[in-house]
């Protein structure tokens, strides 16, 4: 009851990238870098089971960013040819590289990491990867010139990896799809039944997670704009009840999203965000505890699984490790209550 994750993401180690900042360059390079992401996963699984975290993640300690990580490995995209675009509706710019070719995985990208994450931990395994939308929004097109093709053949290309993680043991595969909230018409066109083609057949609980971005200036202003409610959730979430996914991790802790929105995902289990990224502040297990029990207003405790709103890459390492502690120690006090 109640089992602890993470939306995936746990800040690097300073040896290995600057701290505290997306896209992170690397401090490392050739086999010493290898090396030093192997020794940061064990460092993440440890920080995790050390918490008293239920289903645990590699902590994305691979990969400069969660989108880019996986792009890294397909055809199709050249990286030279960089663009700076608006991404999740112009709400800030990233250069980002560009796809010029039909997309192809050139090998199994992410499958030796998840192998060697399988071999360090045992508890159950989570593997993060971005959504086809997602993606589609964190990249230029010069190829496929219709925002619903390039999220398909991203989801052939995600569907063939998701298979190899499963294979590798991994128990959990999430989609992060922040653009979820952004692009409300296109969820229902085509965001789902791209998610569709990315878990058809993948031997794997699965899930996709939907936040309101990490905890920098651009996302705060957002948030500011969108008024007393936020009510994109009313919009995309019938559609995701509908859907084939397992889990739907949202954003509760901190959040102006009314929580009776719960109610539009009767048939999903619920990856409740309790830990609020977007501040150092690190979260009592009490505050944890009210978040949770405020959500089981409005589902079974069957369905809930706390977890944080979203990825702690950008935080400071202790402040990650506190609400790491924070969400397992909130998670057990509800548990004592409700026995
Ligand atoms: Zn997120």
């Amino acid at each position: 009851m109640l089992d602890t994750t993470i939306a995936g993401s746990l800040p690097k180690p300073s040896w290995l990238a600057e701290p505290e900042r997306l896209w992170a360059p690397w401090r490392l390079s050739g086999d010493q870098l290898a090396e030093g992401k192997r020794d940061a996963v064990l460092l993440a699984l440890r920080a995790q089971e050390d918490a008293g975290i239920d289903i645990v993640s590699d902590g994305e300690q691979t990969r400069q960013h969660f989108v880019h990580g996986i792009l890294e490995g397909i055809a199709g995209i050249d990286f030279a040819r960089r663009r700076r675009i608006g991404i999740r509706a112009d709400r800030y710019e990233a250069d980002v590289p560009t796809v010029t070719g039909p997309l192809s995985r050139r090998a199994p990208i992410h499958a030796a990491e998840a192998a060697f994450a399988r071999r360090h931990t045992r508890h159950r395994l989570k593997f993060t990867m971005p959504g086809p939308m997602t993606i589609v929004d964190t990249i230029a097109d010069e190829h496929y010139g219709d925002r619903a093709r390039l999220a398909m053949a991203f989801a052939g290309v995600l569907n063939e990896e998701a298979r190899d993680l499963a294979a590798a043991g991994v128990d959990m595969i999430q989609f992060d799809e922040p653009a979820f909230n952004v692009y409300l018409d296109d969820v229902k066109s085509w965001g789902v039944a791209a998610l569709h083609a990315a878990i058809a057949g993948v031997g794997a609980t699965t899930a996709v997670h939907i936040c309101y971005g990490y905890g920098i200036d651009a996302n705060r202003a957002w948030k500011r704009s969108l008024g007393a409610e936020w009510r994109q959730y009313e919009d995309i979430f019938p559609a995701l009840n509908r859907s084939r996914i397992d889990q739907v991790s949202l954003e509760c802790a901190n959040s102006r999203v009314p929580l009776e929105l719960l109610r539009l995902l009767p048939d999903k289990t619920l990856l409740v965000g309790a830990i609020d990224v977007a501040t150092n502040a690190v979260e009592t297990p009490e505050q944890v505890a009210a978040t949770l029990r405020a959500s089981l207003k409005h589902a079974a405790v069957e369905r809930v699984q706390p977890c944080t709103n979203c990825g702690m890459v950008p935080l400071p390492r202790p402040v990650a490790e506190g609400k790491l502690a924070a969400l397992a120690a909130g998670a057990a006090l509800l548990r004592r209550e409700l026995r």
